[in-house]
C-alpha cells in the first residue's frame, strides 16, 4: 500500500510474561526470549538448534519483558492512541498470542490492584478524566458495549437474554464502515458505571464458559466505547467529533493440532482458527501491498476489523509471548505475525459531524424539552394574570416573555415553577376556605364556587404532574451528556496533575529516543561500507572477511527462515485436510440421511427455495409468497367439485354414497393433513401411510 501523507503504519508492541511455577519447575531450560528495551528488540533462541545456530532479531515500536508494569506499556504505547480517540479518531487495541501469554492480563489485569490494571480500566480513567479536565464549552456522550465472536457467531454480552440470543448480523455503512446490528448499547456518565457495563459482560462470558469448557479462550471479546464530543466552532456552530475505541481480547492462537482436539471440538478449533487464519491473511495481503484483493469477508472478526487493518484507524497490536522452550514454534509464529503487521497503512482521519452522532439527537431532544418546559411556564404565568387581574404585580427578578433562558438558570427556573405551583394551590385552598365561612352568602352560590374552585385545583394538579413529568424528562436526558469540568469532579491535586504530565513526558522522550536508535542502527549499516579506507592490503582483506562473515550469517538467518516458513506451511496444510476429511464425512452423513430418507420432489422443492446470502453467509429460505405481493399472488382455496360446497376425497364421496354421517366429511379434511405430514416422515412406507389415514379416521369418530 502506498504511504501518502496522512497514512501511517499499525504500532506493534511485545510483552513477554514471566515463566509460571510450572514452567519453572519443568526444567534449567530458563527462557528463549530476550529483549532488548532500549531498542525494542525481541532476541529468540531455539532450543532444539544446535548454539551455532543463529538466534532470530525481530524489532518493534516497542518490547516489554517479564519485569515490565501494566502502566508502563499504558503511558507509553495506549495513551496516545486513547488521547486520538478523545480527538475524534478511530482506534483500536488488540491482543493476540497464545492462550495463557497474557492477553487477557494486558486488556484487563487484576482491576483491584492498581498497580496490576490493565488496558481497559486504564483507559476508562483516561477517558472520564480526560472529560472531567476540559474545557466547560464542550459536551460529551459516552457509549459502550460488548460483544463477543464464538463459532463465527456475534453474540451480544449486555443482552440480558444472552444464553438464548440470536447471533447478530453485522451491517455496513458509508459513515460508520462496518457495524453490528441491534447491538446494546450503554450511555455511561462516570467510571462506575463503564466498569458496571464491563462487569455484565464478563459475567454472561463466564456463564457460557461453564457451559463449555474453556469458552473463552475460544472466543474473542470486542469492548467498544464510543466518545462524541461537541464543541462550538469558529463558526459559531456546535461541530461534533465521534471517537471509536475497539479493546479486542482475541481467542488463542495456539494450534488445533497440538491440542490433539477431536470431532465437535476440532470443529470449534477450525472455527477459531479459521478467524485467526483470515486475520493472518488479511494481514499478509496487506503488509505485501501488492495483492489488490484483501479477504475481509472471509471471517466475522476480520470484517468487524476492517477499519482497524489499512482503514479509518489508528492501531496497536500487543503481541505476548510466552517464554518457556515447549512453546517455542508458537511463539516464533506470534513473532511473524506481529513482525508483518508492522507493515500495514492506516489512514486515520478525524469523524467530524457524522450524520448518525447520537450526542446531535440527544441536544435537539433536550433543545425541544426545553422549549416545551418554557412554553409551560409562560402558560402558568397567563393563567396566574387572569386570576389576579390587572392588579398582578411582576416580581423583579423575574424574566420576560421568550426571553432565552440560560442554561446554569435552568434548575434554578425549575424550582421557582413548582414554588409557583404551590403557592397557586395554597391561594386556592384559602379562597376555598373564605367561601365556605362566608355566612351572607347562599349554599346554592356557595357549593358553585367551591365546586369552581375544586376544578380549578385538579387542572393545577395535572398541570403540575405533566410539568414533573417533563423536567424529569428533561433532567434525565440532560444528565446523559457530560460537560467539561463539570459533571464529574476531578478529585487530583496540581501536584498529581504534574507527576502525571511528567510521566507522559518521560514515555514519549522513550519512545522517541528508541526510534532513533533504530534509525540510527539501519543508517549504521548502511554507511559502514562507505566509511572504510583501506591502509594495507592485510587490512581490506581483513575487513572483507569480516563483512563476509557478516552477510553469511544473514544468508544462513534468511534460509533457516525459508525452512520455517515451509514448516509452517505444511503444518497448516495439514490442519486444513484434517479439517477438511472432517467435514467430508460430516458431508457424507447428511447426504446419506437426505437420498434416503427425503422424497426427492420434497428435496427439489427445498432446494429451489433456497438462497445463499453472502452478506450473512448462510443459506436462506425464500418465502413461499412474495412477501409484497402476498395479496395478490395468495394462492386460491381450491375450486370443489361440482356440486359440492368444498373439494372432497374419494372417501369422503363413497361415505356419503353410502349415507355415512356428514361428519366423516370434515375427518377427510384432517386425514388428508396427517396424511401429508406422514409422507414426510415415511416417504417409503405406503402401509404407515394407509395406517395413519385409518387411525385418523377412527380417531375422528
Ligand atoms: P491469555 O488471556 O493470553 O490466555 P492470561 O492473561 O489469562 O492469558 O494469562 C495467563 C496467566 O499468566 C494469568 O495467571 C496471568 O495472571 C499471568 N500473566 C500473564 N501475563 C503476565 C505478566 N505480564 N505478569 C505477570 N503475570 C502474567
Ligand atoms: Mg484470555
Amino acid at each position: 500500500m502506498s504511504k501518502n501523507k496522512s497514512s501511517e503504519s499499525v504500532k506493534v508492541v511485545v510483552r513477554c510474561r514471566p515463566l509460571n511455577r510450572k514452567e519453572e519447575s519443568n526444567g534449567p531450560a530458563g527462557s528463549i526470549v530476550q529483549m532488548d528495551l532500549r531498542l525494542g528488540q525481541v532476541i529468540l533462541r531455539n532450543p532444539r538448534a544446535p548454539v551455532s545456530e543463529p538466534q532470530k532479531t525481530f524489532t518493534f515500536d516497542a518490547v516489554y519483558d517479564a519485569n515490565s508494569k501494566q502502566g508502563d506499556l499504558y503511558d507509553e504505547s495506549v495513551r496516545p492512541l486513547i488521547d486520538s480517540v478523545l480527538a475524534g479518531f478511530n482506534g483500536t487495541i488488540f491482543a493476540y498470542g497464545q492462550t495463557g501469554t497474557g492477553k487477557t492480563y494486558t486488556m484487563q489485569g487484576a482491576w483491584m490492584d492498581p498497580q496490576k490494571r490493565g488496558v481497559i480500566p486504564n483507559a476508562f480513567d483516561h477517558i472520564f478524566t480526560h472529560i472531567s479536565r476540559s474545557q466547560s464549552d464542550k459536551q460529551y456522550l459516552v457509549r459502550a458495549s460488548y460483544l463477543e465472536i464464538y463459532l463465527e457467531e456475534v453474540l451480544d454480552l449486555l443482552d440480558p437474554n444472552h444464553g438464548n440470543a440470536r447471533p447478530l448480523e453485522l451491517r455496513e455503512s458509508p459513515e460508520s464502515g462496518v457495524y453490528v446490528r441491534d447491538l446494546t448499547s450503554c450511555v455511561c456518565k462516570s467510571i462506575k458505571e463503564i466498569e458496571e457495563v464491563m462487569n455484565v459482560g464478563n459475567q454472561a462470558r463466564a456463564v457460557a464458559a461453564t457451559d463449555m469448557n474453556e469458552h473463552s479462550s475460544r472466543s474473542h471479546a470486542l469492548f467498544l466505547i464510543t466518545v462524541e464530543c461537541s464543541q462550538p466552532g469558529p463558526d459559531g456552530r456546535k461541530h461534533i467529533r465521534v471517537g471509536r475505541l475497539n479493546l479486542v481480547d482475541l481467542a488463542g492462537s495456539e494450534r488445533q493440532a497440538k491440542t490433539g482436539v477431536q470431532g465437535e471440538r476440532l470443529k470449534e478449533a477450525a472455527k477459531i482458527n479459521l478467524s485467526l487464519s483470515a486475520l493472518g491473511n488479511v494481514i499478509s495481503a496487506l503488509a505485501d501491498g501488492r495483492s489488490g484483493h484483501v479477504p475481509y469477508r472471509d471471517s466475522k472478526l476480520t470484517r468487524l476489523l476492517q477499519d482497524s487493518l489499512g482503514g479509518n484507524a489508528k492501531t496497536v497490536m500487543v503481541a505476548t509471548l510466552g517464554p518457556a522452550p515447549q512453546h517455542y514454534d508458537e511463539t516464533l509464529t506470534t513473532l511473524r505475525y506481529a513482525n508483518r503487521a508492522k507493515n500495514i497503512q492506516n489512514q486515520p482521519r478525524v469523524n467530524e459531524d457524522p450524520k448518525d452522532a447520537l450526542l446531535r439527537e440527544f441536544q435537539m431532544e433536550i433543545a425541544r424539552l426545553r422549549a416545551q418546559l418554557h412554553h409551560r411556564k409562560w402558560r402558568t404565568k397567563q393563567k396566574k394574570e387572569q386570576v389576579d387581574g390587572e392588579g398582578w404585580e411582576r416580581d423583579g427578578d423575574e424574566e420576560t416573555e421568550g426571553e432565552e433562558e440560560d442554561e446554569e438558570d435552568e434548575e434554578e427556573g425549575v424550582e421557582k415553577e413548582a414554588e409557583e405551583y404551590v403557592k397557586q394551590e395554597q391561594r386556592l385552598e384559602r379562597e376555598k376556605q373564605d367561601i365556605r365561612e362566608d355566612q351572607f352568602m347562599l349554599a346554592d352560590e356557595k357549593q358553585r364556587l367551591l365546586g369552581e374552585k375544586e376544578r380549578m385545583m385538579g387542572v393545577l394538579r395535572k398541570e403540575q404532574e405533566a410539568t414533573e413529568q417533563l423536567t424529569a424528562k428533561y433532567k434525565a436526558m440532560e444528565s446523559k451528556l457530560l460537560v467539561g469540568g463539570k459533571n464529574i469532579i476531578d478529585h487530583t491535586n496540581e501536584q498529581q496533575k504534574m507527576l502525571e504530565g511528567k510521566r507522559h513526558e518521560i514515555a514519549e522522550q522513550t519512545r522517541s529516543e528508541r526510534e532513533i536508535q533504530q534509525q540510527m542502527l539501519v543508517r549504521d549499516e548502511e554507511t559502514v561500507e562507505l566509511r572504510e579506507t583501506f591502509t594495507s592490503l592485510q587490512q581490506e582483506v581483513e575487513a572483507k572477511t569480516k563483512k563476509l562473515k557478516k552477510l553469511y550469517a544473514k544468508l544462513q538467518c534468511i534460509k533457516a527462515e525459508i525452512q520455517d516458513v515451509n514448516d509452517e506451511h505444511v503444518r497448516s496444510r495439514q490442519e486444513l485436510e484434517q479439517t477438511q476429511n472432517e467435514l467430508t464425512r460430516e458431508l457424507k452423513f447428511k447426504y446419506l440421511i437426505i437420498e434416503n430418507f427425503i422424497p426427492p420432489e420434497e428435496k427439489n422443492k427445498i432446494m429451489n427455495r433456497l438462497t445463499f446470502d453472502p452478506e450473512e453467509d448462510q443459506w436462506k429460505f425464500q418465502p413461499l409468497v412474495p412477501a409484497e405481493s402476498k395479496s395478490s399472488q395468495m394462492k386460491k382455496r381450491p375450486a370443489s367439485a361440482v356440486g359440492y360446497k368444498r373439494p372432497i376425497s374419494q372417501y369422503a364421496r363413497v361415505a356419503i354414497a353410502m349415507g355415512a354421517h356428514s361428519r366423516y366429511r370434515v375427518g377427510v379434511c384432517v386425514c388428508v393433513c396427517v396424511c401429508v405430514c406422514s409422507v414426510v416422515l415415511c416417504p417409503h412406507d405406503e402401509t404407515d401411510w394407509i395406517s395413519a389415514v385409518v387411525y385418523n379416521k377412527d380417531g375422528v369418530n
